[in-house]
């Protein structure tokens, strides 16, 4: 049997090294369509795995550990938003990845961090209203950056809401003069630590900023999973790359729910053994895998641009 195993950066290094392919998100689930396997091993969390088999029905999905979630997953109850999303029936809806198969059936677009912005962009462009869900704080973040109004589903990621912008700011203040200091943060970050960063983007947008980051840096202080750090130190082990705080003292901030990729569980994931996704009737894959799909062909066709 052909098995690809993926790993997103957030998981250890360890569980990376016996992955065939570690990105976020986005990459991840383009690599699941592209690859074409009879097995993929998810080492992520539960919605990873359920967009992989939302897009690949014929592949036998395994997560490695079933209470691999995520709390932008837990906090949406499904009634709740139903009810939200008839309120804005004229609105288009526009949905995280970071959510259920269920969720997606009710979404119109979903998106990613790293293709949030333009997304959005395009659909007011075209004069559409837009509904926001589930993450609280990149909602917030959008209307801020963009001028947007839209209304915003009110959960948050429980990693990234850690951040505190007091003691990142003192933080950053203790590290050296301004100019010499940098903070990049994730969208998923509070609204008053995106307003400290020089830089807000999704993980792979973060980490393509410290490959090619030129020029003299003191300290460079990370609001994201603390995994990205290892990934970025491999990229760049001559900066000076930092965890933001979330409280005074404390340096962690890691997601116990890909935490919960262990090598045991991997090695049997990789045999067959795990959490196999194989609960995701034909209806609920029919109208899931449509908002995933217009957001597929919209990032393909920019990266295509991009090239040209
Ligand atoms: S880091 Fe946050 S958004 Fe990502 S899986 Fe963990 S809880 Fe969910």
């Amino acid at each position: 049997m052909n098995t690809l195993t993926l790993a997103h950066y957030y998981t250890t290094p360890d569980v990376q090294e016996m992955a065939d392919y570690v990105g976020d998100s986005l990459e991840l689930a383009l690599i699941a369509q592209r690859e074409k396997a009879d097995r993929i091993v998810f080492a992520g969390v539960k919605f990873m795995a359920e967009t992989t088999k939302i897009i690949n029905p014929d592949t036998q999905v395994i997560l490695p550990d079933e209470a691999a979630t995520c709390s932008l997953v837990t906090q949406t109850d499904i009634d709740a938003l139903k009810q939200w999303r008839e309120q804005y029936s004229d609105h288009v809806h526009v949905s995280y990845i970071n959510s259920s198969a269920e969720h997606k059936t009710i979404s119109d677009w979903i998106v990613t961090s790293r293709n949030v912005d333009d997304i959005i962009a395009d659909l007011y462009a075209q004069g559409e209203k837009v509904i926001f869900s589930p993450d609280r704080n990149m909602g917030a973040y959008l209307n801020y950056q963009y001028g947007y109004e839209m209304p915003v589903w009110n959960a948050v990621c429980e990693v990234h809401d850690k951040f505190k912008d007091e003691q990142i700011n003192y933080m950053m203040k203790q590290a050296g003069s301004e100019g010499n200091v940098f903070l990049l943060a994730h969208p998923e970050s509070p609204l008053p630590v995106l307003k400290l960063a020089d830089f807000v983007g999704s993980t792979k947008q973060m980490l393509d900023w410290v490959k090619e980051f030129k020029g003299e840096a003191h300290n460079i202080f990370i609001a994201t999973e603390e995994g990205l750090l290892h990934n970025m130190r491999q990229l760049r082990s001559d900066l000076n790359l930092q965890q933001a705080p979330i409280y005074s003292g404390c340096q962690c901030n890691a997601c116990p729910y890909m935490k919960r990729n262990t090598v045991e569980l991997v090695k049997q994931a990789q045999q067959g053994k795990g959490f196999e996704i194989n609960y995701l009737d034909e209806d609920t894959i029919a109208k899931a895998v449509k908002p995933i799909e217009r957001m597929l062909s919209f990032s393909e066709k920019q990266m295509n641009k991009s090239a040209a």
